[in-house]
């Protein structure tokens, strides 16, 4: 079982603990960082969508004047 400290009392938590024993602290081992690094990923996937939904929408609008 692999060992990480709590962000917030500095403990030893298990990696895979949902929250720290200690302190009560949700995800102790993920940091703040971590959990930015993954919302601006899911931000890359919605933006990496939108420019072919507007695309899209163009293809649609000229195929009504036509
Ligand atoms: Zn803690």
């Amino acid at each position: 079982m692999a060992l990480a400290k709590c962000l917030e009392c500095g403990k030893e938590v298990s990696r895979s603990a949902k929250a720290c024993p200690h302190c009560g602290k949700p995800d102790p081992t993920v940091s703040e960082l971590a959990k930015q690094k993954k919302k601006e990923k899911d931000m890359d996937a919605i933006w990496g969508i939108v420019p072919i939904i507007i695309f899209g929408s163009i293809i649609l609008k000229s195929c009504d004047i036509i």
